[in-house]
């Protein structure tokens, strides 16, 4: 007979005022000493610890808390401090791993990226740099706290060596294998210590087996396993994978493991059909990732008893932890607290501390076959959701099934736009722009402040906000920019601004999620059928058109980008939810368009953020992407300029769906990354309008002439100069006024150096 327990894989660090993230600021700014941050994060960890007992979770991770994040913590605990920081040996002080994190006058910060396909970022580690040593044993650490304090037998968390060198860089000639040679042993040792110490189980954090795995990397893990059972055979390892199922479900599962943890929320299908198809290793301990780690809605318990049921008719017999998807790191910490959320919507609310009820009620039922009260209440608030009219509008349903009828293509081809928009436009050759924003002041925070507070009415901050318009659209002209425009002051945020005014959306109170460090996001909640209620960008707009003979150019967020930094619902595919918020925003180009405004950017720099993490998944994703995007931007005038706009680097593999969105001017993010992409349009004609940002907007540096041209004659050798445009990487909002003029002034006579030379 299987034994049913509750277990987690990991807890947000944040806390529910997010606490965590107000001390460690506050020791950065030295309000407090470090003394007094430990007992701060100590107290939080503690919380947390006793919160997961008291919820009846039977097995309690322990060593997932950090002072920054976990990958950072593995890279430091092995010693691999990068050389610039001039760490001697010994313990690693707080202010060094601080320094790598986040840099230093003298030493640039490591580089930070994103943690497979969530919004979480973490510090690449850089090998090479130092000869790898055991600094601490964290996980050790945490165990013997959490045994002290709390009398809690936790079980120690510890990123895999397989994902951990996956993450890195920095591998020289040493190479993959070389590194599995120089850290293993290290592995080893930090093992053999847990085990001494008492402890029975390990889980074992290996992402990284969800995506895509070769023989050979098959050959790697198998050496990794096979040694540390060898070395330190009394220890239990969980092996836990997350995001999606496993790429090689039999090689991975026969690893000499006692347990595999599983995806069973996103890699559901995948998962279970090898379960069905290959069966499960006698006598390993299956971790079913039944509860949605990356979603904040209540699950469906009598479904996901059944799953657990069948899983127990599959695994014949094994040992099953009902568990998360994931780290609940990537979900608000209590749902507690929305009380101003429509009852509909808080009631089907779970984010990390009702996650934690619903796996212990689980666990509870599938072990003496009484089904716990939650599962009528979730069933319940759940029903009640669905019968929500905010997740009925047939108008909306019917539109996206016209939608998936219809092509969404422009009127003519490019070509012919092309050259109606040149006579339409008549603009300098190499015309220059920016991407939408301009430095937000402290002055317009605060007027925001006062307008959300009601210390200012709707007319006041209207006044205030054409004001900010109408002082920019003089400093453009000044400045000489050809295309124009408005400024996004009224915006605090790009996906934000759009959610406040489209039905569909709601907000939370304390839905913070960490995004990197201790920088906290709080996504918008489509819980509804999203619709187009009235025009949202027009006023402002047309606002700064009137004041300007030049072109201003409409700023919308676009469908993809929206759906990517949102807790979207779970009833629909995303690909759905993707159209309908394509379908309102066609409905906002149309009115900028009726308008007067007939150049229109749409921004998607989070196109990329959606990839799935197997490759052969990506076509898939970015058919439909490309797709919703379409959807927003074709029915337009040929005339009409369609404008995007990407960051976030990295775009080479994806450049034939950028060119499928059709749009006719691209800016993309390319200075920041020294031009790297340049390369991609070596192999690859580029056929649209396109502006290769010619300075890194990251840094209030003002950059200099000569570099803004270096970048413009790389571009010029492989790109159109027809059809190329000169603006900065990205938005300005984060910059200053003084600086934002100079380099714009700077970028305005880069364009003029070259229309002298034509
Ligand atoms: N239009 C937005 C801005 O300028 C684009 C921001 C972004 O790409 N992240 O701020
Ligand atoms: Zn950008």
């Amino acid at each position: 007979m299987s034994k049913i327990i509750s277990g987690n894989l990991g807890y947000p660090r944040i806390g529910q005022q997010r606490e965590w993230k107000k001390s460690i600021e506050a020791f950065w700014s030295g309000k407090i000493e470090e003394s007094e941050l430990h007992e701060r994060l100590t107290d939080i960890r503690l919380h947390n610890l006793k919160l997961q007992k008291d919820k009846g979770i039977d097995i309690i991770p322990v060593g997932d808390f950090t002072y920054y994040d976990h990958v950072l913590d593995t890279a430091v605990m092995f010693g691999l401090i990068p050389a610039r920081f001039e760490f001697a040996g010994g313990e690693v002080p707080l202010t060094t791993y601080y320094d790598i994190a986040r840099g230093n006058k003298g030493a640039a910060a490591s580089e930070m990226t994103k943690w497979f396909n969530t919004n979480y970022h973490y510090i690449v580690p850089e090998l090479g740099s130092r000869k790898p040593e055991i600094t601490v044993n964290k996980p050790l650490v945490a165990y013997r706290e959490a045994k002290e304090k709390l009398n809690i037998e936790g079980r120690p968390v510890l990123l895999g060596l397989y994902t951990f060198l996956k993450l890195s860089k920095g591998f020289d000639n040493a190479g993959l294998d070389g590194w599995i040679e120089q850290l293993l042993p290290l592995y080893v040792q930090v093992l053999r210590e847990l085990q001494e110490a008492g402890v029975k189980w390990v889980q074992i954090d290996e992402p990284a087996l969800v995506t895509s795995v070769t023989a050979e990397d098959l050959g790697r893990l198998t050496l990794i396993y096979d040694t540390i059972s060898r070395e330190v055979p009394e220890l239990s390892l969980l092996l836990q994978t997350y995001f999606e199922a496993l790429s090689s479900y039999e090689g991975i599962v026969s690893l000499p493991v006692a347990g595999i943890g599983l995806d069973l929320v996103h890699g559901l299908n995948e998962n279970l059909e090898a379960l069905r198809r290959y069966g499960f290793p006698s006598g390993k301990t299956l971790g079913a990732g039944v509860i949605d780690g990356r979603n904040i809605w209540r699950a469906d318990l009598y479904r996901q008893y059944e799953l657990l049921q069948e899983l127990t008719k599959l695994t014949q017999g094994a040992d099953i932890i009902v568990q998360p998807s994931c780290s609940l790191l990537h979900v608000p910490v209590s749902a507690a607290a929305e009380v101003s959320l429509q009852p509909e919507l808080k009631d089907a609310l779970a984010f990390a501390e009702e996650k934690l009820e619903e796996i212990a009620a689980l666990s509870r039922s599938v072990s003496e076959g009484k089904l716990d009260e939650l599962f009528q209440k979730n069933r319940k608030s759940l029903e009640s959701l669905s019968a929500d009219p905010a997740r009925n509008r047939e108008n909306v349903t019917l539109a996206v099934e016209q939608i998936l009828l219809q092509p969404s293509e422009r009127k003519s081809e490019f070509s012919v736009r092309k050259s109606l928009q040149k006579e339409k436009w008549n603009l300098p050759f190499l015309p220059t722009t920016t991407i939408g924003s301009f430095p937000q002041s402290s002055e317009i925070r605060s007027a925001r402040q006062k307008w959300r507070k009601g210390e200012w009415s709707e007319q006041q901050y209207d006044q205030f906000i054409s004001e900010q318009i109408s002082q920019w659209i003089t400093l453009q002209e000044e400045i000489g920019l050809d295309v124009l425009v408005h400024g996004e002051f009224e915006r605090t945020d790009m996906v934000e601004f759009f959610g406040e005014k489209l039905p569909g959306f709601a907000f939370t109170k304390g839905g913070w999620v960490q995004s990197y460090g201790t920088r906290c996001v709080k996504p918008p909640v489509i819980y509804g059928d999203v619709d187009f209620d009235a025009p949202m960008t027009v006023k402002e707009t047309e606002y700064a058109q009137s004041l300007t003979d030049k072109p201003v150019k409409g700023m919308l967020t676009g469908p993809i980008t929206i759906l990517n930094w949102s807790f979207v619902r779970s009833d629909l595919p995303r690909e759905k939810v993707a159209y309908q918020i394509a379908l309102a925003l066609r409905k906002e180009v149309e009115a900028l368009e009726q308008a007067g405004i007939e150049m229109i950017q749409v921004d998607e720099p989070a196109l990329r953020e959606g990839l799935p993490l197997k490759r052969e998944d990506w076509e898939g994703y970015l058919e439909w992407a490309v797709k919703a995007f379409r959807v927003s931007t074709s029915t337009v005038q040929d005339t009409t300029q369609i404008h995007t706009h990407m960051c976030y680097c990295e775009f080479h593999d994806i450049i034939d769906s950028i060119q499928a969105l059709d749009a006719d001017v691209i800016s993309i993010e390319t200075s920041r990354s020294h031009g790297e992409l340049v390369h991609s349009f070596e192999e690859h004609t580029y056929p649209l309008g396109i502006g290769l940002g010619v300075y890194d907007i990251h840094s209030p540096r003002v950059p200099a002439e000569e570099e803004m041209i270096s970048m413009v004659e790389r571009a010029l050798k492989v790109l159109d100069p027809e059809l190329f445009w000169i603006n900065p990487d990205c938005g300005l909002k984060t910059r200053g006024l003084e600086e934002t003029v100079s380099s714009l002034k700077i970028m305005v006579s880069v364009a003029n150096h070259f229309r002298e030379k034509v």
